[in-house]
């Protein structure tokens, strides 16, 4: 008899829901977590929402801590037992794309389905769990290229302290370093949602003296001044451009990162940024976008504009998991919610709709 497990699967736009799986076989590369703790992101509202596509069926989540069940044979250093995260990413760090520098890119394992070029890149394909391959959001997932992907946990962190590094800690200092912060740099975050607070801590880790972390929801902004902001403007209150440009002299600021993924917030960190300057754009669009002129200074500005997804891989997560561990950065304050799996449709209900200062919430099998 195969033994089965439970996972949140998505049935329909406007439904996910809690069902029975088996628990997946173990091939020589791949590694078998039991999920201790994960979480749901802001992409997961979108897939339930029918605005992001998966295949009907599919277990959602992409932010696994857990406890290594069974590793695959060729999989090498690692233990039965151990406390590990793996990133929301799980690139093959073998494959053209990875070697190249683009591992969040990497494709090169749906080559075999026919649905990559046998080149191997293909744009977010890095990005497997509950997008391409069953997620995390259950009682086991199933690592591909563990070698690559499986980070243990250092002594004496919590569950809920590296919750964050697998996405959303990744995805928010990618930002921050996506923005070419210097010393002494301001710097301004559009959103302060998890990723946006992420991206205030990482511009501070960086060095930039003076950060404006911009919002509608003054709980957010108080927590970006906790995480690093030294100016929060909350947009139903201010002209944020007008504000920004008085607070910079009328320069404008080095660098924007923008962290919600709408035509208003993007639009905004580009007239707020000086020429020469970089504006780094984590958000997730769901429509063309347009570049205004004169703030694009009809192309003659010297602009960086650059985009990222959330890098993964084992290295990335020992850093990450580090500078929680050396004290840098409490993101443990982020996790406001806990829910077991069984009650995960009203952990989404209250996440989807922000619910009772909701950031993120602590899902536990
Ligand atoms: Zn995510």
């Amino acid at each position: 008899m195969t033994a089965m497990m439970k996972a949140a699967i998505f049935v329909e736009p406007g439904r996910i829901e809690l069902a029975d799986k088996p628990i997946p076989d173990v091939g020589p590369n791949d590694a078998l977590i039991r999920i201790t703790t994960t979480t749901i992101c802001g992409t997961d509202v979108h897939i339930l929402k029918g605005e992001y596509p998966v295949a009907k069926g599919l277990t959602i989540g992409h932010e696994p801590v857990g406890v290594i069940e069974k590793l695959g044979s060729a999989v090498q250093g690692y233990t039965e037992g151990q406390r590990v995260i793996a990133g929301a990413i799980c690139p093959n760090f073998n494959s053209y794309a990875a070697q190249d520098g683009a591992p969040s890119q990497d494709g090169s394992y749906l080559i075999p389905m026919g649905l990559c070029g046998c080149h191997g890149y293909k744009a977010t394909a890095g990005w497997r769990f509950g997008n391409l391959i069953d997620g995390t959001q259950a009682e086991y997932v199933l690592v591909p290229d563990a070698q690559a992907n499986l980070a243990p946990i250092p002594d004496g962190l919590t569950d809920e302290q590296v919750l964050m590094c697998p996405d959303i800690m990744s995805t928010g200092f990618k930002g921050a370093e996506n923005a070419n912060i210097r010393i002494g740099d301001t710097v301004v975050v559009f959103a302060q949602g998890p990723i946006g607070l992420c991206a205030t801590a990482g511009a501070r880790l960086l060095g930039a003296s003076t950060i404006i972390g911009v919002d509608g929801n003054d709980h957010r902004l108080g927590i970006a001044k906790k995480l690093g902001a030294d100016v929060t403007l909350n947009f139903n209150n201010c002209d944020v451009v007008a504000e920004i440009m008085k607070l910079t002299g009328g320069k404008g600021a080095d660098s924007a990162i923008e962290a919600l993924g709408t035509q208003g917030t993007f639009e905004s960190a580009l007239r707020v940024l000086r020429p020469g300057g970089t504006l780094s754009s984590l958000g997730v669009y769901s429509s063309d976008l347009t570049i205004p002129l004169s703030a694009f200074a009809a192309g003659l500005g010297d602009h960086t504009i650059r985009t990222a997804l959330c890098p993964g891989g084992k290295e990335r997560m020992r850093r990450l998991m580090n500078i929680v561990a050396a004290g840098r950065i409490d993101l443990g304050l982020m996790v406001t919610h806990h829910y077991k799996l069984d009650n995960i449709v009203e952990a989404y209900e209250l996440f989807a709709h922000q619910r009772d200062g909701v950031l993120k919430v602590a899902i536990k099998p």
